[in-house]
């Protein structure tokens, strides 16, 4: 919808003037005008309210406007409200405690950044720093962020324009049975058939020349596939084989989008680098950054690492986190996420899936789902070909559009729309935008055949 108040018009027109969008070409993209935003749920300057099944691009895990953490965002502000990274500052320190306590194994020191992609890119130079080896795999269905090496790691068409051949990154194809690429019938054919053929893609590169493998624990934008029994745990013994550095990209996957504070705890797999950004303070302040494993740390022990930023800890950023980490511990937000999966969203999708003839395939877990849209259930062809654009991508445009009009933002990737909804969403609240899910799925279906 336009904004037809004069408020509104106007935040769209200095919009439309000034503001160069992400990954759009400019004259053909139409923002909404956002007024406003409180829990799941934002508004428009027309009083068109939207249940978030979005959580932003993956990061209000918490919601939007918790007062706890923007009264602790407020405070800091008051108190110290930016301070330069070579110091001791108590939000940096605290904010590093609690998420060291919470990370798996010894992943217990803190490299911040400013978001998810210079999370990554960091994680990159201290594989390579500390195996002093170039390359590094990575999965072609990924997403791990938008600056020069991360995008290079990413499988996502959005590498294509991007792509120098200079990265340094060999892509292979992790587990997805769905849509398998070894002829696979069952996850434990699957899971065998992608270790053997990351094995073999090691071996062939030339151990070493590889410094790590960095894989999402359960890849986010490239459709949610929550890996088979086995295959992470794989991965990490192939990494030891081969004194690779395992990276875990949990900058969508982690502090309770799964269920758990980091997907890494539904495998029991513990990486050697992990990075996280988005839900770590519900995106409030941009952070992000590296969880970094003891013998790692050790390598830049007496040896100094060559990388920094800025604003790496920010105070403002820090205590959001601090605020938001005990927000989710104090009411419960994982464990919420992991009931209102199994019990609400799991059942409710899969019904929606035996009655609507576009979803092909329901996978997820926590409040991490994917519905794969398909123009037949048999052949399983998407309901619009890989990276469409313009007319061919109709049929997910009517659907987003009947989303919006029942009052549901949805997120649209491709022939997927994923239910993403802040980990802490009410569960009536949750039921209703289900509701609205069905009621788009059956303009889906007429694209059917
Ligand atoms: N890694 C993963 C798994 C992501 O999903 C994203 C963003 O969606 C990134 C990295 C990049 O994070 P940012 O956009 O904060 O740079």
């Amino acid at each position: 919808p336009q904004p037809h108040s004069a408020a509104g018009a106007a935040v769209k027109a200095a919009d439309r003037a000034h503001v160069f969008h992400s990954w759009s070409a400019q004259e053909l993209i139409d923002p909404l005008a956002v007024a406003g935003a409180e829990g799941s749920y934002f508004w428009d300057y027309d009083g068109n309210r939207y249940l978030d099944f979005t959580s932003g691009l993956v990061f209000t895990n918490i919601g939007y406007q918790h007062p706890k953490v923007v009264a602790a965002i407020q405070e800091q502000a008051a108190t110290l409200s930016t301070f330069a990274p070579a110091f001791a500052v108590e939000a940096r320190s605290e904010a590093a405690r609690l998420i060291a306590e919470r990370t798996p194994g010894d992943l217990d020191k803190i490299f911040f950044t400013n978001g998810g992609a210079d999370a990554v890119e960091h994680a990159v130079r201290m594989a390579r720093l500390h195996t002093g080896r170039p390359k590094v795999l990575s999965a072609y269905r990924s997403y791990h962020g938008g600056t020069q090496q991360a995008i290079n790691l990413s499988g996502d068409p959005r590498r294509w324009a991007n792509d120098s051949g200079a990265a340094g990154v060999v892509h292979f194809w992790a587990p997805f049975l769905y849509r398998s690429r070894f002829y696979a019938e069952t996850e434990e054919q699957e899971c065998a058939r992608a270790l053997e053929h990351l094995e073999s893609t090691i071996v062939f590169e030339g151990p070493a020349t590889i410094a790590a493998i960095v894989l999402e624990t359960i890849p986010g934008t490239a459709g949610i596939m929550v890996p088979p029994p086995g295959y992470l745990a794989g991965v990490r013994r192939l990494c030891d084989t081969y004194g690779i550095v395992f990276v875990l990209d949990e900058v969508m996957a982690g502090f309770g989008r799964t269920g758990e504070w980091f997907a890494a705890d539904l495998f029991d797999v513990v990486p050697d680098l992990m990075t996280f950004a988005k839900g770590v303070n519900s995106g409030y302040v941009p952070l992000g950054g590296v969880a970094i494993c003891g013998e790692i740390a050790e390598t830049f022990g007496k040896r100094p690492y060559p990388g920094g930023l800025t604003y790496s800890g920010h105070p403002l950023a820090c205590a959001a986190a601090v605020a938001t980490i005990g927000v989710m511990a104090e009411e419960g937000v994982v464990e919420h996420a992991a009931r209102l999966g199994a019990e609400v969203v799991g059942p409710a999708l899969r019904e929606l899936a035996e009655r609507h003839p576009c979803v092909g395939e329901v996978r997820g877990v926590g409040m991490f789902w994917a519905l794969d849209l398909v123009r037949n259930k048999e052949t399983r062809e998407p309901l619009v070909p890989y990276n469409a654009a313009g007319e061919a991508n109709a049929p997910m445009a009517a659907f987003a559009a009947a989303a919006k009009a029942g009052g549901v933002w949805p997120f649209v990737n491709m022939n997927r729309t994923h239910v993403v909804p802040p980990c802490n969403v009410n569960e009536e609240e949750l039921k209703a935008g289900l509701a609205a899910l069905d009621a788009a799925l059956s303009v889906a279906d007429e694209h059917t055949a």
